[in-house]
């Protein structure tokens, strides 16, 4: 599946463990509530052009480990997400599929709840403060 930012994954999306993260940085640099994503294999991502990504280094992480934020320098979308702790995997942001026929599913995943916002709902099976 190749979708508009120039990401292209193995599908189906269903195959891979999904996340949400309600954190001050992924409300910040997603633009919305929290950032929504799959957890991808850096071998399942069959091309990704660099030269229409912007890869930067967020130190602004729970962690206290900078992670590596990736958007398209053509549309402003976020891209992927690196964590520190796990650099095989890509976590691809929910927002590149839009539209992609595929139904996005529940996050599985919800980290950083006490960071949302009060009317939220829990969406996840398995919710964490931290990763
Ligand atoms: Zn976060």
């Amino acid at each position: 599946m190749l979708i508009p930012t120039q990401v292209k994954v193995q599908s189906p999306l269903s195959q891979y463990p999904t996340l949400t993260c309600h954190c001050n940085g992924c409300k910040r640099r997603s633009g919305g509530l929290a950032s929504f994503a799959f957890c991808v294999p850096k071998d399942n991502l069959v091309s990704i052009t660099g030269d229409t990504h912007h890869t930067y280094s967020d130190p602004d992480t729970g962690s206290g480990k900078p992670m590596q934020r990736s958007l398209c320098t053509k549309c402003g979308s976020p891209v992927l997400i690196i964590e520190a702790s796990q650099p095989d995997t890509r976590c691809l942001q929910y927002g590149l599929f839009a539209g992609c026929g595929e139904e996005l599913p529940k996050p599985q995943l919800e980290l950083f709840w006490k960071e949302a916002c009060t009317w939220e709902e829990q969406v996840g099976s398995d919710v964490r403060e931290e990763q």
